[in-house]
């Protein structure tokens, strides 16, 4: 007989999720079977249940959450047995493994990309999960798992955006737009870590006294048209990461980053554009650079960042299954400072 689980599955693609009993799936070929200890939530979580990423029909019922941490209980065919008992964080992009982006590091930007977890594959929002034997990153046995809720998402894409795509060195003036979130958080530190001074701009008090916390100047920005980007003496920011990607957002970056530096965008939606002035980025010699998730060696790096606590997870509620509504409801008011989790007992 299959074993059943409960957890929660969307059925429309931006509908309620529902909790519900359903068979547990065993690992096939070049797969792992995954007792998930906790699952983060956070924003991209809801964007994958309002069906941002895709509304194939097809795809449901899914299992949300795509940043979760557990151990492998089963192999199937293929997968090497010594990962049985090994603690590993998901890896959020079903990459092939072998094309040659993936051959070369660079898994995010894989030519035969399958779609994400959570989204085209179950994710952490059920005690049990089947994860490709690729998207399996063992971690220190040691990490907490709580802590390591962040580590694939909401610290490696910092990894991948301060060191692969902003080279932030020490001497950067950083400014880092929507950074009392659960990515914007980590940002702060991540940047903070590679030497740079960083301005962390946020709308709400509790944010502000969290980025302050964290060693970084907190500036208001209710009213960015308003905002003077002369944030330091030496002069304007060297880096501006845009966690919001908002129309005033994307316009303050490109106005205000300074000479030789970069505009760095990860947050997008369908309907926002940004207009540049090629002008003014000849005469500032400045990048407008994409990012993209983070490669599998940028999460083994992430968790180790975690593990040995130069980066400290930012989670502002633990919560067991019956919560989860409450924490989203949260995070749709911007009320949650950092990452959510979702524990499940030992099953
Ligand atoms: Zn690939």
């Amino acid at each position: 007989m299959t074993e059943q689980q409960g957890g929660y599955r969307i059925h429309d693609w931006g509908g309620d999720l529902q909790w519900e009993e359903f068979d547990r799936r065993r690992p096939g070929e070049g797969e792992v079977l995954v007792r998930v200890e906790a699952c983060s939530i956070g924003l991209t979580v809801l964007n994958c249940i309002a069906g941002n990423l895709s509304d194939d029909p097809a795809l449901l019922p899914r299992v949300p959450g795509h940043e979760y941490v557990g151990i492998v209980t089963e192999v199937g065919v293929g997968v090497s047995p010594a990962m049985v008992g090994r603690r590993i964080v998901a890896y959020f992009y079903l990459a092939c493994g072998t094309c040659s982006s993936c051959l070369a590091g660079d898994d995010a930007r894989c030519a035969n990309l399958a779609g994400w977890v959570g989204v085209h594959r179950d994710g952490g929002y059920a005690p049990w999960a089947v994860l490709p034997a690729h998207n399996a990153v063992v971690v220190p046995d040691d990490l907490d798992p709580i802590a390591a809720t962040v580590v694939p998402d909401a610290v490696a894409t910092p990894v991948h955006v301060c060191m692969s795509r902003a080279r932030i060195k020490p001497g950067d003036r950083v400014v880092v737009l929507g950074a009392g979130g659960g990515v914007g958080i980590h940002m702060v530190q991540v940047a903070r870590l590679l030497g740079g001074r960083v301005a962390g701009l946020d709308v709400q008090d509790p944010k502000l006294a969290l980025i302050e916390e964290h060693d970084a100047l907190a500036v208001r920005s209710d009213d960015l048209s308003g905002l003077d980007s002369a944030l330091w003496r030496e002069g304007p920011p060297t880096v501006v990461i845009d966690l919001v990607g908002s129309a005033e957002t994307l316009q303050w970056g490109a106005a205000s980053v300074g000479m030789a530096g970069r505009l760095v965008i990860l947050t997008t939606f369908r309907d926002r554009a940004l207009t540049v002035d090629p002008r003014q980025m000849v005469f500032r010699e400045f990048s407008i650079i994409g990012s993209r998730y983070a490669g599998r060696a940028e999460v083994s790096l992430a968790a180790e960042l975690v593990a040995t606590g130069r980066v400290k997870p930012v989670i502002g509620a633990v919560v067991e299954a019956e919560g989860v509504p409450a924490v989203h409801d949260a995070l749709r008011a911007g009320q949650l400072l950092g990452r959510g989790a979702l524990r499940w007992e030992d099953t």
